[in-house]
């Protein structure tokens, strides 16, 4: 029975990335306009369109490569205040996101390697919390909407330090609950339904606070949180169709001199 789920959960996430390809293709004509743009696709539509498991809201995913809005300010984060698009170097992307790899994967200044325990966009089959590289591997890591699952976060938040450069930066975006000082976790809330209420997802294992920060830091990071957002008027923000957050960056120490 486990192991129909379990193939039948492959093959529909493969069927899914294949299908969405298509969908893309469609909506992109379909939908064709001058009123939104979306920063990583580079295309111009007449509206996002509406998406949400638990609040479904329209204006939020891209029809051209169905980005939502978190995926749109991390990208303009990304283009404008890092070197990930023009310096060579190394990166590792855990759970990779479709609307990111595509334009990731073609970059010819990046090795890009993927990573994720079952993704049909994975180069690497691993566990986040034994990761199969060697010790400072990558310039940067991305790893977002991972380390809500993970029963042992603080082993994956260590991995993620080891294998990262020094100076190196490391995306590390979560659900986070700005109004919660510390993480909620416990363990009577054990049911999907329970998570789902507590935790704002069945699969979540645990609704961080703002001490999310501290357990970075104890890992060693130095938290350089973004607001990217304040940059743009009202009216750019509404074109591009973006949240107005805090991105979780942290960067690992450079090395001190000896
Ligand atoms: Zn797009």
């Amino acid at each position: 029975m486990k192991i129909t789920k379990f193939i039948a959960g492959k093959i529909s996430r493969k069927y899914l990335i294949k299908l969405s390809k298509i969908y893309c293709f469609f909506t992109s004509i379909i939908y064709r306009g001058g009123s939104y743009y979306c920063p990583i696709c580079k295309g111009s539509f007449r509206k996002f369109l509406p998406y949400g498991a638990k609040n479904w809201r329209d204006g939020r995913l891209c029809p051209g490569c169905l980005s939502l809005e978190r995926h749109r300010l991390l990208w303009l984060y990304i283009e404008k205040k890092t070197d990930i698009l023009v310096e060579n170097q190394k990166i590792l992307h855990i759970a990779p996101e479709q609307c990111f790899y595509k334009v990731f994967r073609k970059s010819h200044n990046l090795k890009y390697i993927t990573a994720d325990l079952e993704s049909p966009l994975a180069d690497v089959k691993m566990d986040i919390i034994h990761m199969p590289f060697e010790n400072e591997s990558f310039d940067k890591i991305i790893c977002n909407h991972v380390l809500e699952h993970i029963t042992d976060d603080k082993k994956a938040m260590q991995e993620i330090y080891r294998t990262l450069k020094s100076g190196g930066l490391a995306i590390l975006e979560v659900p986070l609950d700005f109004n919660r000082e510390v993480t909620l976790e416990d363990e009577a809330i054990n049911t999907p339904d329970l998570r789902k209420k507590h935790y704002w997802a069945h699969d979540h294992v645990r609704l961080y606070g703002r001490d999310y920060l501290e357990k970075l830091t104890q890992t060693g990071f130095i938290p350089v949180c973004d607001e990217i957002f304040t940059e743009f008027d009202e009216k750019e923000i509404k074109r591009m169709g973006l949240i107005k957050k805090k991105l979780l960056i942290f960067k690992k120490p450079e090395k001190s001199g000896v």
